[in-house]
């Protein structure tokens, strides 16, 4: 350390204490990074790699940024994940003896971002503390930009935590250091989150009362651990958290992650875009907190009627009033983010615009209000009558704050005439002075006789009297005192100029510091406005939230939903209202579903892009439409409360996932198998699809089973085993139906309608056929299809019997049992050498390309052979 300079050594001693953080050392204009940190952001900010002088001659690393463009540097940084320690100069390089002392002012990090242009309006930052007890894990979320807390207790395995943490979004997590280092990893590695550390737990008295009231130690630890990272690395007020809200799990319908990634409620399966999800077919709000609110909504549906009704009759109204909604719609699209506005307040990084902005804001306040007055219905009466326009903050900001306020704090015109009469003073002064300037201007020209004679400023010599070459001789030296030679003209000064000089620049900046004072005592009033403002921000995003169901309602023409008690499920002409968005309303077919106790478990049959899975994703989405609050696509509909949600699709359907596996299929199943309830709904989409047919169909079977004699949810299962529709038989509560399929001219029409009774066959092949494989393939697939039937009914084949191609594809597939009662095919007297080589490929063991190539092979050896044996096919057909 002694060989080092002073500078350096002071250097490492702060960097010893942030070593998880690149530390931005103030110097001069610049950050500047030292060592390993500037070795490593050098390459992750592409800037130059330079180095320095470290003392006795040792060279060391260094690079460096600009402190007016820090933000966008430390912007990247954070995206990928990575922790900012701002450290700048504490005290007067002027009046400093020895090296100016410095110290850690902020800690930048992923979860504790407050920069408007680093933030997503619509969605909440979420930082995220995880404590691990006996039996679970206290866990519990801030959003530090709009101070909400929230904690809850998560009875599950790391990896079920870990799904958690991804599913609210948080960027970043806090753990204790004794968590192991595996699940340590696994959130670094798998789920590409940055883990923070803190083992100490100390709350400020200040922020006490926003965790005092959590009693279990699960809630109490995960709360306070949180706190505890906040203020060390925010090292500054946090007046705006709000108190943490206990979630009470089973006071929401639960949707676990795996099923709100399937059932696309906030973005979508593959891209992982808003587009195409259920949150971007609702979101008509017009503010940012309405957006972030709705958000949360869909994440967390209520299973409460009472709760779920007094939000549909709000948004009937909105409905039937259409005119009093968009004006609402109005005053609201100039309401700025309360909620952020106010937590910028609190974090002293507010500035007069955004007050400007929050004095506007408050100003709608009173419009909205009367609109939903004159609405006439007692929650919006009441909801009107609870919001707090805070006039007298906004009759404050209204005298007080300039309209066109810069985005500085420090630089004036921040504050409006008349506010304050000391400040009014100086400005009086500048003014005047600056008029006794220009009227002087005119009496030395007249007197001179110089036109072209002016007065100007600049920063060096302030005000002048400048004269060109050509008039030099008309002036009086004596009464002026040459100052500045130019090429072509002279400045002078005169002392009375000098006088005025000092009563102007000194009145301006005066009152520049006036103004900074006064800004800053203006902002101390709002913050004791937090949570009134805080209050407000929620009173208006949840009628913005329901002003949005409306719009969506009426435009997709929903219809008002009734919630059943007996169980009953009965949607008319229901439709999955994101699929119906993309396309063409003409196109989309609507359904009906019809469940209930006797009616439990649907098994739905149907050929491949038939629509199964779409038709048991309109059913979960109209139920989560319900127990939002919202309208559903269907003209009518009935539906109970569920109290949990779960969607699992067969490993096959999601290979882009990347990780499916069966293994994965299966957890996945047995996770929702051992958490439903009765009071569940299901929905199986081709479960048993990832391994080989006997063992999925087997297995298939067995999960029906045991949801209708265990478990007894209410269950859509869609299977391409069309085996298990002779479940009806044994199992009672359980019906199939099945989306209808026609053949025109050869050709499969899907018709997209869901009927009672079982599909007819699979239309595997015209589904290959629209697909536009070789028409020569399809032609041969027919054929191999035709040959399987009749291996398979072997037993019982007769060759009398023989039937036509096309009436034999009205069998079901070929491991159908039922089979044996359908006509045989025509049996052929000698194999083929090209079916004994198709018998023998070991298809579950071969890729799809694999796959191909081979059956390339045998279609090549096949028309080689159709050549030379030119009889064959035709003899076999
Ligand atoms: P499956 O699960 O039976 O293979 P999907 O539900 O994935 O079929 O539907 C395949 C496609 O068919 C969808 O992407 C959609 O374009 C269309 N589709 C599904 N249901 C309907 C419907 N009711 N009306 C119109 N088109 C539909
Ligand atoms: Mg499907």
């Amino acid at each position: 350390m002694a060989e080092y300079t002073p500078m350096i050594q002071q250097y490492l001693t702060i960097k010893a204490d942030y070593q998880d953080a690149f530390l931005f050392f103030r110097l001069g204009d610049f950050y500047e990074l030292f060592f390993d940190d500037a070795s490593k952001a050098s390459k992750e900010l592409e800037i130059t790699l330079t180095s320095r002088d470290g003392g006795k001659g040792n060279r060391i690393p260094m690079c460096g940024v600009p402190h007016h463009s820090s933000k966008n540097y430390i912007s990247q940084l954070i995206e990928k994940g990575y922790k900012v320690a701002i450290c700048e100069q504490v005290e007067d390089p002027k009046t400093a003896k020895g090296v100016v002392k410095r110290d850690v002012v902020q800690i930048i990090t992923p979860g504790t971002v407050m920069e408007g242009s680093m933030l997503d309006e619509k969605a909440n930052n979420f930082i995220a503390s995880v404590s691990p007890f006996e039996g679970g894990y206290g866990f519990a979320t801030c959003d530090l930009s709009t101070g909400e807390c929230s904690v809850t207790f998560l009875e599950e395995d790391w990896k079920g935590v870990c799904l958690q943490i991804q599913s609210v979004g948080a960027k970043e997590v806090i753990v204790p250091g004794h968590l192991d280092t595996g699940s340590q990893t696994l959130l670094k590695d798998q789920f590409h989150l940055t883990v923070s550390i803190e083992d100490k737990i100390e709350v400020p008295a200040p922020l006490h009362t926003i965790c005092e009231h959590l009693h279990s130690p699960e809630s109490k630890e995960s709360a306070e651990r949180l706190i505890t990272y906040l203020v060390k690395t925010q090292k500054r007020s946090l007046d705006h958290l709000q108190k943490f809200q206990y979630v009470d799990r089973s006071g929401h319908m639960k949707i676990d992650p795996n099923s709100k990634r399937n059932l696309e409620l906030v973005e979508t399966l593959r891209q992982k875009q808003k587009k195409g999800s259920l949150l971007w077919l609702l979101d008509k709000t017009v503010t940012a907190m309405g957006g972030r609110l709705l958000k949360q909504w869909i994440e967390r549906p209520l299973v409460e009627k009472s709760a779920i009704e007094e939000r549909l009759v709000i948004v009937e109204s909105f409905m039937q009033q259409f005119f009093k909604r968009e004006e609402i719609r109005e005053h609201l699209l100039e309401v700025y983010d309360l909620e952020r506005l106010a937590g910028k307040v609190s974090y002293g990084n507010v500035n007069a615009r955004d007050l400007y902005q929050l004095k506007q804001s408050l100003q709608k306040v009173p419009n909205v209000k009367d609109v939903l007055l004159d609405m006439d219905h007692s929650g919006l009466l009441e909801r009107s009558n609870k919001m707090d326009p805070c006039s007298e903050l906004s009759d404050l900001l209204e005298q007080a704050i300039h309209e066109d306020a810069p985005l500085t704090i420090k630089e004036g015109t921040i504050i409006k005439d008349g506010y304050h009469e000391g400040l009014d003073a100086y400005r009086d002064a500048s003014v005047n002075g600056k008029s006794w300037i220009a009227s002087l201007e005119q009496k030395e020209k007249e007197r001179t006789g110089i036109r072209s004679l002016k007065i100007g400023y600049n920063r060096i010599f302030g005000y002048y009297i400048e004269c060109t070459r050509s008039n030099l001789h008309l002036i009086d030296e004596q009464r002026y005192e040459r100052k500045q030679t130019l090429a072509n003209a002279e400045r002078f000064i005169t002392p009375e100029l000098k006088e005025k000089e000092a009563i102007i620049l000194e009145a301006e900046e005066k009152s520049i510091e006036l103004e900074y004072e006064l800004f800053l005592t203006i902002r101390e009033k709002v913050k004791a406005y937090i949570p009134k403002l805080q209050l407000l921000a929620k009173q208006l995003s949840e009628i913005d939230v329901l002003q949005s169901f409306a719009v969506v309602s009426e435009e997709g023409q929903f219809c008002k939903p009734l919630v059943s008690d007996d169980g009953t499920l009965q949607i008319s002409s229901g439709r999955h209202p994101v699929v119906e968005k993309m396309m063409d309303r003409q196109d989309y077919v609507s359904n009906d579903v019809y469940m209930d106790t006797e009616r439990e478990v649907l098994l739905i049959t149907g050929p491949n892009m038939a629509g199964k899975s779409t038709y048991m994703r309109q059913v979960a989405l109209s139920s989560v439409l319900l127990q939002v609050g919202c309208y559903v696509p269907a003209d009518q509909a009935i539906l109970p409360i569920f109290d949990q949600i779960f969607t699992r699709i067969g490993a096959a359907d999601d290979l882009a996932g990347g990780q499916s596996t069966f293994m994965v299929e299966m957890m996945e199943a047995e996770y929702a198998l051992s958490h439903a309830t009765e009071r569940s709904l299901l929905l199986l989409d081709e479960i048993g699809r990832g391994t080989s047919t006997y063992d999925g169909m087997s297995l298939a079977q067995s999960i029906v089973e045991y949801i209708h004699e265990q478990i007894g949810a209410k269950t859509l299962f869609s299977t391409h085993y069309h085996e298990l529709t002779v479940l009806e038989n044994s199992l009672d509560r359980l019906k199939n139906v099945h989306v209808k399929a026609m053949e025109e001219n050869g050709k499969v029409v899907f018709l997209h309608r869901v009927e009672d009774g079982k599909a007819d066959k699979s239309y595997g092949i015209h589904v290959a056929e629209l697909a536009k494989l070789p028409e020569d393939l399809i032609k041969r697939a027919n054929e191999l299809l035709g040959v399987y039937e009749t291996k398979q009914t072997n037993g019982t084949s007769d060759l009398e019997n023989s039937q036509t191609v096309n009436e034999t594809t009205n069998q079901l597939s070929f491991f159908d049992p039922s089979d044996s009662q359908k006509k045989p095919r025509q049996q052929k007297e000698k194999e083929h050498p090209v079916i004994s080589q198709l018998k023998e490929l070991e298809l579950m063991a071969m890729t799809p390309l694999q796959a191909m190539n081979a059956i390339h092979e045998l279609q090549t050896a096949l028309k080689k052979n159709e050549r030379e044996e030119s009889k064959w096919v035709r003899s076999n057909s």
